[in-house]
């Protein structure tokens, strides 16, 4: 099975209010933008040099928060009974 397959196979309940947020100033100065490279579903992109976060699909693995040495992210876990319901272990 592809790892999108098992992907498409969790369960998100999406809270309104996100539990990463940047601070796109400091986005803006970041010489390397780690985060759009190391999210394994790409919620960080790039859109004419600007980083674009989305969380919705976010998997909590924390490893933009681990990568951001930049201190742009508030980092959290969802509010309980939000988030990423996994499915396949
Ligand atoms: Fe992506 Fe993991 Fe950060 Fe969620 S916690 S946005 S899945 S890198």
């Amino acid at each position: 099975m592809k790892i999108d397959d098992k992907l498409a196979l969790n369960l998100f309940h999406i809270d309104k209010k996100p539990h990463i947020e940047i601070n796109q100033e400091i986005c803006r100065k970041c010489p390397h933008k780690a985060c759009t490279y190391v999210c394994p579903v790409e919620n960080y992109t790039l859109n004419e040099g600007e980083v674009v976060f989305a969380w919705e699909g976010c998997l909590e693995c924390g490893t933009c928060r681990i990568v951001c040495d930049q201190g742009s992210l508030t980092w959290d876990y969802p509010t309980g009974g939000f988030g990423i319901v996994y499915r396949l272990g």
